[in-house]
């Protein structure tokens, strides 16, 4: 994992994420956690700290690990790109099949059961589809051998708190997969 992470730190495939960058955002976690929070790319917090969602939609997911009874550091936290896209914008294609090989290597070392993809963008990077979010939640899908599910993104939830009683739902499915009892 520490190899990949220097890979990570030296990449310069999308030059203008790489030349706009204070830091890479690798990952965070124990490297044999059961569950992979799986997010877009870091904002103007994690890109300043190296850490993944440490900002406000960083600290609304910690809220939700802890609302499973589970803590932040047992689960693996990491994104689809590791660079900030300038303005936090959409990751654009050629950006996220330049970094695939990375979270691909990631999380083949990590071998989770379970991979929450949060927000469409993650879950479109890991699964086949052109689906919305509310299309793909509450369905299981595979990704290798971890089961996958798909939730709002925290972000999405600061804008549309309405929405924290469906990915409350969500992670009732998911803990209950899991055998974790809430
Ligand atoms: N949003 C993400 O998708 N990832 C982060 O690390 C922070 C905000």
């Amino acid at each position: 994992m520490e190899v990949l992470r220097g890979e990570v730190a030296a990449c310069t495939r999308c030059r203008e994420l790489a030349a706009a960058r204070t830091n890479t955002v690798f990952g965070t976690g124990p490297a044999d956690a059961r569950l992979v929070f799986f997010g877009e790319a870091p904002g103007a917090d994690e890109d300043a700290s190296g850490e993944p969602f440490v900002g406000r939609a960083g600290q609304l997911l910690t809220k939700i690990i802890e609302a499973c009874t589970l803590r932040r550091e047992e689960v693996y936290i990491m994104n689809v790109l590791k660079c900030r896209p300038p303005g936090n914008r959409t990751p654009l294609p050629e950006e996220i099949a330049n970094c695939r090989p990375f979270f691909e290597r990631q999380l083949e070392i990590i071998r989770p059961e379970f991979i929450c993809c949060l927000g469409a963008s993650a879950a479109r990077a890991l699964i086949d589809t052109g689906d919305s979010i509310g299309r793909l939640r509450g369905r299981w899908f595979r990704y290798g051998s971890a089961e996958v599910l798909c939730t709002y993104h925290p972000s999405y939830l600061l804008r549309n708190p309405a929405a924290k009683r469906d990915v409350w739902d969500d992670m009732k499915r998911l803990m209950a997969r899991m055998g974790v009892e809430l």
